[in-house]
């Protein structure tokens, strides 16, 4: 059979199928149709010597351009880092959702979904020079409005967001987080939530989660750390793991650190899921991209497969999206196409140690719905 797009001679890594070889991989009818030797399609790309993986998945980005002051322009963000799904968390939340749906969510060719933010305005103040928290202002949370929204909305929103901490919540602490639970509950969705600096604390907001929820910024530095002084997992954060809590990197301008991410590998403890969360604040450093933020995982001396995994089956299991993140045919047709080039990199997290990496993955490519959107090069 001719397929309609063929990547040809790549080296296949898709975790959901515990394949990593060399092989050809292709599309048609916008699924993966095959993954096999010799495969033949209207339009071939030969990808030797590149990575072809699942279409890779950003489970933490802002990418509401133009909404809002932290957005930047998905596609672009999407072909810089061979990201085929961004997830926005919270930059909208029901007062300015319906916008973000149809002056960007719609006009991108990259796939985005959304968590809803359960504050009205989503995160509208947050700049170069401006910091209030969506959070702190109990009238600006709007359950009611929250649920509408995603009921009129629920083949892009896939969860609920909430921002609690100093800086995001402030005086109502962790208030703001009941609410979010109580939406999460009413549409069936699962909760994504951020913490910052305490109050309130890593343990109080973590041991609040039910199975599948999200922690995200969970390899933050101290304060609020994951981590004790001695470099010990905290006991609430082992128990929500075993609860069924998944933990998410969002590594943005202020929550990845070398520190913590050496102690919890030391001490066996790995993230689900591995995720920009890339904003205007962000995107010229620490955090820059998603493969930058992969690469960092590579430097403290985890396997491809594991980090591919967290970017790729394990985000779509998070998002209740089993046709994303897996090459299996008849799935999503979405490839990444990615350069592993040797070198000597310095990657920095958001404290400015700097660690050299010996390699670092590269974005070269990108297949969307079975359509080959292009190369960096
Ligand atoms: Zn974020």
């Amino acid at each position: 059979m001719t397929h309609d797009l063929v990547l040809r001679n790549g080296r296949v890594v898709d975790p959901s199928q515990n394949i990593d070889r060399i092989a050809d991989v292709a599309f048609t009818d916008g699924k993966v149709s095959a993954i096999g030797e010799g495969l033949t399609g209207r339009e071939t790309r030969d990808v030797t010597g590149r990575i072809v993986t699942p279409g890779l998945i950003d489970l933490h980005t802002h990418v509401y351009w133009g909404g809002t002051s932290l957005g930047i322009d998905a596609d672009a963000f999407a072909r810089a880092s061979s990201v085929s799904t961004c997830v926005d968390t919270g930059s909208a939340g029901p007062g300015n959702f319906p916008g973000f749906r149809k002056y960007v969510i719609e006009k991108s060719e990259v796939r985005i979904l959304a968590f809803l933010h359960v504050s009205f305005a989503g995160i509208y103040g947050f700049g170069h020079n401006i910091s209030v928290g969506e959070g702190q202002d109990m009238r600006l949370l709007a359950a009611r409005d929250a649920v509408e929204v995603v009921e009129a909305n629920r083949d892009v929103i896939v969860g609920i967001k909430v921002r609690i901490g100093r800086h995001a919540s402030g005086a109502a602490g962790i208030a703001p987080l009941d609410v979010a639970l109580q939406v999460a509950d009413e549409v069936g969705l699962p909760l994504m939530a951020h913490i910052d600096e305490p109050p309130p604390s890593y343990e109080a907001v973590v041991s609040q989660l039910r199975p599948g929820d999200i922690l995200t910024h969970c390899f933050r530095p101290f304060p609020n750390a994951p981590v004790t002084g001695e470099g010990k997992v905290k006991r609430e954060i082992i128990e929500a793991r075993e609860h069924g809590v998944l933990f998410d990197i969002g590594h943005g301008m202020g929550s990845f650190s070398w520190k913590t991410a050496r102690a919890m590998i030391a001490e066996g403890f790995l993230p689900d899921t591995i995720s920009s969360d890339v904003h205007a604040l962000c995107i010229n450093g620490p955090a820059y991209d998603q493969v930058t933020t992969l690469s960092k995982f590579l430097a403290l001396g985890r396997p491809l497969a594991e980090v591919i995994a967290a970017s790729t089956v394990n985000a779509a299991r998070a998002l209740r999206r089993p046709e994303l993140g897996t090459l299996k045919p008849g799935s999503v047709g979405d490839a990444s196409v990615l350069d592993l080039r040797r070198d000597s990199f310095a990657l920095e997290d958001v404290r400015g140690e700097i660690v050299t990496a010996e390699e670092r993955i590269f974005g070269a490519g990108l297949v969307l719905g079975g359509r080959w959107c292009g190369s960096n090069e």
